[in-house]
This record gives C-alpha cells, structure tokens and sequence, in this order.
C-alpha cells in the first residue's frame, strides 16, 4: 500500500529555505549562498538550503561557547538537564511520522525502515543519554593510607563539533547530539550535503524543546566549506565524526595543530561467517537483512558472505532466489523494502564497483542493473546484487561499495574463514553462524572488529560499546564509552593528613633550627 506523501518540504517543516541554526534562532547566512537538495527517488529538487562556510561556523562556534561558559546548561542540575533531553524524545515521538516521511523523502531510506526503526531510535537515543547522564558514576575514589584522598570527577569539555553522513542522518546525529548535551557540552553540528532536512528538523525539535540558545548549533554546508573551518576552530575541543575513513584521515590531520580529541566513526566490510552446523534458515535471513536494508548503505553492513564450501552452493541457491525477489520501489511506499541510493553521483560510484567486479573475474549473479519500471526511471535505482566467485584479494571484497551489493567468497575449514574475515583493512563488524558454541567462543574474539554478533543480526542496544578497529575507527561511542569521550575525568586529591612535603630552599632555616637545639 503506497503511502501519500507530501513531497512539499513545508509539509514537514516551517520553511522552503532551510537555513542554520546559530544561538537559538534560525538564520539564512552571511553571502546568501545556498545549494539544492534532490529527491534520490525522482531527481527532482525538493528545497533550498543554506550553505554554510567559515563566518557561520565563527558565529556558531561563539554562540556554543558563550552558552558554554556563561550560560546555565552545564550548571544546572543533572536532573534538569535530562528532563530538557527527555522532552527532546517526547517531540520526536510526537513528530515521528513527518520527521520519517521527511528522512525518506531526502535520503531515499526506506518509509517502512525510518518510520518503525530509525526515527523512534532518535527518540531512543535521547531518554537513554538523559537517564545514563543522572546515573553517571562521580567518581572513583583512591585514598593513600590516611594521609591523601584522590577522587575523580567527570565534567564536560566544552564546545562539541558533530560531523555527520548521510546514511541514516537523524539517527545518527540524535547518537552524537543526545550523549553532547547529556554530559553538560554545547555543540556545532555539521550535517551532510546530500541530506540536509532531518537535520533542519531536529533543530526544530531542539527550539520547541526550549533548551538555552546556543546550546545546539546547526550550520549546514559542504564539508570543505563548512566541515573544515569547525574541525581547525581553536575554541572547538572535541570531533565527533562519522564518514568514510578517507575523511576522518583528512580531518584528524585538519584538527592537529589545535589538539583536538576525536571519536572517529568510520567505513567498513564487515564479514558474515557461515558455518555448515549453522542454523541456515536464519543466517540467510539475517545475511540478506544485514546487506540490502537501509539499501546497503550502512556502515555495519555485512557486505561480505563466507560460505563454508560444502554449503556454498545450496545457500547460494536459496540466496538469488530471495534476493530477486526484494522489493525495489518507491522508498515512501510501505511495502517497498529497498529505495534509491542517495544521489545520482553515488549510484555511479556503486554501478562502478559492479564493472570492477566483471573486470576482476566476478560473477553478476543477481541484480546488477537498474530496474525496468519506468516509474522508477529518474530515480537512483540499483537492484540488489550478489557477486559470485569473488576472492578475497579482488577490489569488490576490499573496498567499501555502500550500496546493495554482496560479495559472496567461500572457505575450506576455520582458519581460512578467520584468515579472510579479517583480511581487510577494516574492522567495523563481523557476524558469525555456528551451531558449535566452542567455535563460537573460539573464533568470536579472533575477528579482528569492534563488534561481533553470534547467531544474530545487528541488535543494537545502547549501553554497549559501538566503534571500529583498524580503518574503521578510533574510539567507542555507546553508554558509559560516550561519556568518556564528552567528558573531562578530573583526579583530586586532598590532603588529610600531614604528608611529607620536601621543603627546598629552607636549607638556613634547618640549620638555624640544627644550631638552636646544638646550643641547648
Ligand atoms: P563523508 O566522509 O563523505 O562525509 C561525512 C561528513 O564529513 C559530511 O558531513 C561531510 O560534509 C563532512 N566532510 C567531508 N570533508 C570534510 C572535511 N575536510 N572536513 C570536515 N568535514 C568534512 O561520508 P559520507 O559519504 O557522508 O558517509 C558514508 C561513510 O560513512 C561510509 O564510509 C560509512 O561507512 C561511514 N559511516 C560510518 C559509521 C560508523 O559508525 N562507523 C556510520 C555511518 C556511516
């Protein structure tokens, strides 16, 4: 059942011009620059938007650091601060089906996807952060004999940038901005290019919220434009940053000469390992939902599927008969289970992938093309693909495609699945099917990843630490780990009793003292 949607922006949110949000009110820019962005679906241009550059970010960057220093966002109480985040996921809730409307319409993503998963997880992301923030541990407590009490304490950093991709936007700026704020921050965030609406929709939450002007910030704008001025500001201390590894190279050298601390979420290849003595029926499931949701353009997409040879062809036969059968369509209607890819550039870049794949020895064996529904002709249409006889060392096994392609290998016993597991430069995810739990339990902490499922598919759940190993990223974000990140832990330590304190210098005091007692 198609869904009518509205595709006139103003639908969703109060302006066709969407515009920053600096110090509490929404705010065109300084040279009226903007850019368009397009629905993935239909080519068409859906609205205008303000495209930031470094007098932006100066003027976003000072509103976050007044709120910062002199405002009352990080003194008040914690309690206060939570109820402020909890009305936050209240709006979202209350606005859950604009804002996935308004998600789809810019990204492509799914409706069925952003509606029931994506958007109540930025709701999600705000009371889990709001109530983590009020059970904080303050702090750990080292006393030396009775004579020094160390304790530690943990307080905000200050001025936050939030450097966000396109994939899955709101959800994920909601997973940087939520913790920010949380633990007493103010922020600048950055969204990307290519999906700017959400993110004018969360600012929108963020002022019916009533938080303290300047608190959240919001340029919009190219990376080099906007992203680069907020990665070199001085007055910015902290990088949250989700992309491809190639820019969070660029924008950890960008960041150096001002010391910044980051967080660096980044791309992936993340493996699926299927074993004989698995449970089949649900690792295909899970294989086929772990490549082709979210259209392929997730960062923990289980792009590469390894079959234990004596089940690869009976698995891959199962395999193409599912995947033809996806759903391809219009993103906005319910029963439609892949969209459009992003943008016209980006399908390019996936169709190019497909052409490396037959150059290298590959096989198409599903998909491969875009689909013949002229309805679907303007838009960024790809079919779900799976590439057969692919080995580890072809470009299409190495290389991160971020579109509804699977390269399928196959392996002989365990230590060549562990061997290509983790024969990639990156490290984000990896998911395991056994039927063996000493295997599980063996070859579970050998995958070189940050994350590993066993037997399950991608089950997110907040207090666990999300991050990648290798190329795929610096750090944990996720409970407590978000907190070690937005926060200062500060040791104390209070005399309290008469430790030894050398005392330079008093070197004709001693021997005063020394004489005086020689003398009586
Ligand atoms: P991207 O690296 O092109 O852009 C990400 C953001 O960085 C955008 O806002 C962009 O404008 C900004 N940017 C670009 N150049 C910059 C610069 N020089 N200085 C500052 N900012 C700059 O990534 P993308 O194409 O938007 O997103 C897809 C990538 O994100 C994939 O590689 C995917 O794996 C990765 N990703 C990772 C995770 C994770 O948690 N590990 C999650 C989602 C996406």
């Amino acid at each position: 059942m198609a869904t009518q949607v509205e595709h006139r922006v103003e639908r969703y949110i109060t302006t066709d011009r969407v515009r920053h949000f600096i110090n509490g009110e929404f705010v065109a820019g300084e040279g009226g620059e903007t850019f368009e962005t397009i629905n993935p679906a239909t080519a068409e241009p859906i609205a205008r938007v303000a495209s930031g550059g470094k007098a932006e970010i100066d003027r976003a960057v000072a509103a976050a650091r007044r709120a910062f220093d002199d405002g009352p966002w990080r003194r008040m109480p914690v309690k206060e601060r939570a109820r402020a985040l909890r009305r936050i996921a209240d709006l979202i809730d209350k606005h859950t089906d604009d804002i996935s409307a308004l998600e789809t319409l810019d990204t492509g993503l799914a409706l069925a996807q952003t509606r029931k998963a994506q958007v109540p997880r930025a709701a999600d992301n705000f009371r889990f952060f709001a109530e983590m923030a009020t059970k904080m541990h303050d702090g750990e407590t080292h006393p030396v004999d009775a004579t020094y009490l160390n304790y530690t304490t943990h307080r905000p950093v200050g001025v936050a940038g939030l450097i966000t991709p396109w994939n899955t936007p709101f959800m994920l700026e909601t997973w940087k901005v939520a913790p920010c704020l949380a633990a007493g921050n103010t922020c600048v965030m950055k969204p990307s290019k290519w999906s700017p609406l959400s993110a004018h929709k969360l600012a929108e939450t963020i002022q019916e919220a009533d938080l303290p002007p300047g608190v959240f910030n919001l340029v919009q704008g190219s990376g080099a434009g906007a992203g680069a001025p907020l990665v070199e500001h001085p007055d910015v201390q902290l990088i949250s940053f989700t992309g491809s590894t190639e820019t969070g190279q660029e924008i950890i050298g960008r960041g150096a000469p001002t010391l910044k601390r980051f967080s660096m979420e980044l791309g992936g290849k993340s493996p699926t390992v299927v074993f004989a003595d698995a449970d089949l029926d649900r690792a295909l499931d899970a294989a086929i939902f772990g490549i082709f949701s979210l259209n392929g353009e997730r960062c923990t997409a289980g792009s590469r599927l390894l079959l234990e040879d004596s089940i690869h062809d009976e698995f891959v036969g199962r395999l193409l008969k599912r995947v033809e059968r996806i759903r391809v369509g219009d993103p906005h209607d319910l029963a439609t289970e892949v969209g459009p890819l992003i943008h016209r550039d980006h399908l390019a870049k996936v169709l190019g992938y497909l052409d490396i794949a037959r150059a290298e020895g590959a096989t198409v064996a599903a998909g491969g093309t875009r689909p013949d529904d002229p309805a679907l002709a303007r838009g960024n249409y790809l079919r779900p693909t799976v590439l057969l006889n692919v080995t580890n060392d072809m470009r299409v096994a190495q290389e991160e495609i971020f579109g509804p392609v699977l390269s399928v290998l196959r392996f002989r016993d365990e230590a060549e699945a562990l061997r290509i597991a983790n024969g990639t430069k990156y490290g984000l995810a990896a998911y395991l099917w056994t039927g063996d739990v000493s295997r599980a339990h063996r070859f579970a902490p050998e995958i070189e990843s940050g994350m590993i499922w066993v037997n399950s598919q991608n089950v997110r759940h907040l207090p666990t630490p999300f991050g990648g190993m290798k190329w795929s990223g610096i750090g944990r974000e996720g409970g407590h780990y978000s907190f070690e990140f937005y926060c200062e832990t500060k040791n104390i330590c209070i005399a309290i009793g008469e430790g030894h304190i050398p005392r330079m210098g008093a070197h004709d005091e001693e021997r005063v003292a020394q004489g005086a007692r020689s003398d009586a």
